[in-house]
């Protein structure tokens, strides 16, 4: 398998006689065998980014190296990767079967016995062994899909490119071939980029995040990283659902001011915030905001707008000053719509970004595990 680096890869589209930069000085590495998810709102250049590294689009600066050697000008052909498409691109006239040998038949030198085993072996893999005689239009949406990792694995490539391969697939089927998928990873080890602008599904299946916005990435990491410690705003309000509650604020001395309350910050936090800096962002996550019996010197009280309950969690939907602050407590809360509580955001798990930059500051205490957390925020219960 092969390790993939991107060095100071950029690509300019000409749109209607002005540049579109699609993708903007991106650097990053894939080790061998690992799984990077790339990330990001639509437009932001995923897509791009992996049809240059399958060679399908010339970057217009920048190179990409496969175990270290340079494969910028290489032909799709000669980089050994397989490719699986949201709309499985499968031949409407061809039997799975078919489907899944084609590329061995006519790209390669194999000898039919060969190629059988492949395609029996692929396709016991993806349980489609009993589907190989029909044609598309004869096969579920996930069968489909099956068909297609099938055809890409029977090439044995060194690098498989997944472009939201699960996307068309509905709720449940998505969380299943998620499963599959990662199964099909650890049994394979094929060093593997996948593209998808879900962060739930980013976060379930990806070694390492590539967070993208604009075609310039914003961090790469563990999926907890990104979620523990976001590089800046733009990667805190993406990764986690509900999105991180978020306050404006003008420090002033040990005091955050913010429109709506003013927050205590202890020394040592305070002394994160650089000297000079007069715009200051409050992040705090769902799950971290506590629910109190009486106010604290960090609390404020506020209406309970919408409740949700999602079985084993409930989100309260409340208004703080201009903004929503949504509370995550686990568990069925007793709470309803109009009730008045009391929330705390607790020191150890604020985030504060720069308020021009977006950039982190300080992330919440990472010594305090999720797991403590989610009991710490049952106030209610
Ligand atoms: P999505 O999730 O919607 O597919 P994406 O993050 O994959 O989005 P890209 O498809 O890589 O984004 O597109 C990045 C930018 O480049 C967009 O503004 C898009 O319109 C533009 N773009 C992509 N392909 C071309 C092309 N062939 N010609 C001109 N512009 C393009």
């Amino acid at each position: 398998m092969a390790s993939i680096e991107l060095d100071n890869l950029r690509k300019v589209f000409n749109e209607g006689g002005g540049d579109l930069v699609a993708v903007d000085d991106l650097s990053l590495k894939v080790d061998d065998s690992d799984f990077l998810v790339l990330v990001g709102p639509s437009g932001c250049g995923k897509s791009t980014t992996l049809r240059t590294i399958a060679g399908l689009e010339q970057p217009t600066d920048g190179q990409i190296l496969f175990d270290g050697e340079d494969v910028t000008d290489m032909g799709p052909q000669e980089r050994r990767v397989a490719m699986v498409f949201q709309d499985y691109a499968l031949y409407p006239h061809m039997t799975a079967r078919e489907n899944m040998s084609f590329g061995l038949r006519y790209g390669s030198d194999h000898d039919d016995e060969e190629i059988d085993r492949r395609v029996n072996a692929a396709a016991e893999m993806m349980g489609i062994e009993n589907h190989l005689e029909s044609r598309p239009n004869e096969l579920s949406g996930g069968q489909q899909q099956r068909v297609a990792l099938g055809r890409a694995i029977v090439r044995e490539p060194e690098v498989f490119l997944m472009d939201e391969p699960l996307s068309n697939l509905d709720a449940k089927l998505r969380a299943q071939m998620r499963t599959e998928l990662q199964e099909l990873h650890s049994k394979l080890d094929i060093t593997t980029v996948y593209v998808t602008h879900d962060q739930e599904e980013a976060m379930t299946m990806g070694d390492q995040l590539a967070v993208l916005n604009d075609g310039e990435l914003q961090q790469i990491g563990t999926p907890l990283e990104c979620y523990q410690e976001p590089a800046n705003t733009f990667v805190a309000g993406f990764i986690g659902s509900p999105r991180m509650n978020r306050f404006e604020g003008r420090p002033n001395g040990n005091l955050l001011e913010t429109d709506a309350f003013d927050y205590h910050l202890p020394d040592d936090v305070a002394g994160q915030i650089p000297t000079g800096t007069d715009e200051v962002i409050l992040g705090i996550r769902p799950e971290d905001v506590k629910v109190v019996d009486s106010p604290t010197e960090n609390s404020l009280s506020t209406e309970i707008n919408v409740v949700e309950r999602m079985g084993d969690l409930t989100h309260i939907y409340t208004t703080v000053g201009d903004d929503e602050c949504i509370i995550t407590l686990s568990g069925q809360a007793e709470v309803a719509q109009g009730d008045e509580i009391e929330i705390e955001f607790p020191t150890a798990r604020i985030h504060l970004f720069d308020g021009k930059t977006g950039d982190a500051l300080k992330n919440r205490d990472s010594d305090v595990s999720i797991g403590e957390s989610a009991s710490i925020s049952s106030g209610i219960s």
